[in-house]
């Protein structure tokens, strides 16, 4: 009886044993299982003395791995707030510095979450848009499209992130549900922090400034590329002191809060998308561990083509 305990048991952890072995290629530790609630990341890595590059793909989303530390290579994924829950692929290509590539197949939970959830009724007519507003709020849609449309390869940012404005939530208010007049709205995509008027919005991580600009819903706006699909979103601005295509440094300060766009009160509406998901900003500072090896340098060309470190 206990023998074929002892042999059950010993299947069971065959079984569960997350290695692929192929030979020549020494081994690889792929990741067994990725569990993500909606709105939230998680760290991802793969593991392997031989691997000298790991690339990833969710859907038709590329997912980036970047080098970190010993024979390991990290990725950071999410969960979009409106995502159905269920279970997808996250596909894996690690390419072998002895040659070839091993390919892995990791299952993707993505789990439900509740959100809070408001009611009510205004009277009809009340939100309609005249034609110049449907025309700005266009404008404003076609502009973030663009600015999230090609993502900096390079990891740009270092752990931690860090808060942008010193103030809390007023309320829970990632992914809160709207329903006016009985029709679902969409999901609130960001973080309400109750920053007033004239507080100074620090850069969340290093990055790049892909826009700059006021519209229509989210006022004054500024949107960091943090390179790797990872983009950070600052809105309801009363000032801006950044330009697009400019460097900025984690702290740097973005502009000052305030109330513009469609808003009743001063606030900073915090964003985050990462792989165009829509995650909670929060996730960056719960999530991303302290043990991030430093980015690598990014080199770029300045204004007069001069090549300068950021
Ligand atoms: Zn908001």
């Amino acid at each position: 009886m206990r023998a074929v305990l002892v042999l059950a048991s010993f299947v069971a952890l065959l079984l569960d044993c997350p290695e692929s072995f192929a030979a020549g290629h020494g081994k690889i530790l792929w990741p067994k299982l990725i569990e993500i609630f909606q709105g939230e990341l998680a760290e991802v890595s793969v593991i392997g003395a031989d691997i000298a590059v790991v690339k990833g793909g969710l859907g038709k989303e590329k997912i980036f791995f970047y080098p970190n530390g010993t024979a390991k290579f990290s990725a950071i994924v999410g969960a979009d707030v409106d995502a159905k829950a269920g279970t997808s692929k996250l596909r894996l290509i690690a390419k072998m510095r002895s040659g070839g590539e091993i390919r892995s197949e990791v299952p993707v939970r993505i789990r439900a979450k509740s959100f809070r959830q408001e009611s009510f009724n205004v009277p009809p007519g009340f939100d309609q848009m005249t034609p110049e507003n449907l025309e700005e709020i266009h404008r404003e849609q076609a502009a973030f499209a663009r600015a999230f449309a090609v993502p900096t390869p390079d990891r740009l940012w270092d752990a931690p992130f860090i808060r942008p404005v010193p103030q809390d939530e007023s309320a829970s208010s990632f992914g809160r549900r709207r329903i006016i007049n009985g029709t679902p709205r969409a999901p609130h995509s960001g973080l309400d922090l109750s920053a007033p008027a004239g507080t100074e919005v620090a850069a969340a991580n290093h990055g790049k400034v892909v826009l700059n600009g006021n519209f229509f819903f989210a006022g004054g706006s500024v949107v960091l590329d943090h390179g790797g699909g990872l983009f950070t979103m600052y809105f309801h601005l009363s000032e801006i002191r950044v330009g697009e295509g400019e460097f900025v440094r984690k702290g740097d300060a973005l502009g000052l809060s305030g109330a513009t766009g469609r808003v009743t009160g001063a606030h900073l509406h915090w964003g985050a998308r990462l792989a165009n998901a829509r995650i909670d900003p929060l996730e960056l500072l719960k999530k991303i561990s302290a043990n991030w090896l430093p980015a690598e340098p990014v080199v770029q060309s300045d204004t007069m083509g001069n090549e300068v470190e950021k």
